[in-house]
């Protein structure tokens, strides 16, 4: 009896402890994996997972997309209304579209004020359509405890992987896209220009 107390009390220190393990194994992916300002994907993350969309591109030449989201006029905003009001509308808008995607989708922040959108399976059109949407919802959002009635924007640009290239160049197209939807003036979603031919 006594021997089996023993190797009761044993377990239940072995579970506590695997509980424990288990809880600082979570909070280290967490870590390393999630912005700690927006609670959305890092930067090492969506790099990850790119890796891994354009590996399963290679083998199985399904179509993928990505989007950049940047902020409109987001300096203006700061030095306005403070660095954490900033941070504020950051987390909120990261927020915002993280609810909106689908379980396979992957949204990121990919430096300061800027946002990654990894869109498995979509192709340059189904990525259109859902940075559209994207878009609308955060001008939508309503900023009241900055400002009564305050809003903001984003600009968005597409892109679709094409054969044979690597993700930094449909990145560098997505991005070239958002340079023209900031140029035409904003609150807008450009997709990258088709060239075909030569
Ligand atoms: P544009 O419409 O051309 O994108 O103008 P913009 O003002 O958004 O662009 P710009 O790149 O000049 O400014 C980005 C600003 O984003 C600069 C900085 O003040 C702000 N920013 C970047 N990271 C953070 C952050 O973590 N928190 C806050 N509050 N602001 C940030
Ligand atoms: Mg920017
Ligand atoms: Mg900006």
């Amino acid at each position: 009896a006594m021997i089996g107390g023993f190797i009761s009390g044993l377990r239940g220190k072995l579970r506590k402890k695997n509980l424990e393990l288990k809880h600082a194994m979570t909070r280290i992916s967490e870590l390393v994996n999630i912005d700690e300002l927006t609670g959305v994907c890092n930067r090492r993350r969506l790099f990850e997972v790119l890796a891994d969309e354009a590996n399963r591109f290679s083998r199985t030449h399904g179509p993928f997309s990505v989007c950049i989201l940047d902020i409109d006029f987001f300096k203006q905003v700061n030095d306005t209304f403070g660095h954490l009001a900033g941070d504020q509308i950051l987390r909120e808008v990261a927020q915002t579209v993280n609810k909106s995607l689908r379980q396979i989708d992957c949204f990121g922040r990919y430096g300061g004020e800027e946002f990654l959108m990894i869109l498995p399976q979509t192709s340059l059109e189904g990525a259109r359509v859902k940075a559209e949407r994207v878009r609308t919802d955060i001008a939508a959002l309503r900023f009241d405890g900055i400002e009564p009635e305050f809003a903001i924007t984003v600009s968005i640009g597409v892109a679709q992987c094409r054969e044979g290239e690597s993700t930094e160049d449909t990145i560098a197209r997505a991005d070239q896209a958002l340079y023209s939807a900031k140029q035409i003036g904003r609150n807008r979603t450009v997709t990258e220009t088709l060239v075909t031919g030569n």
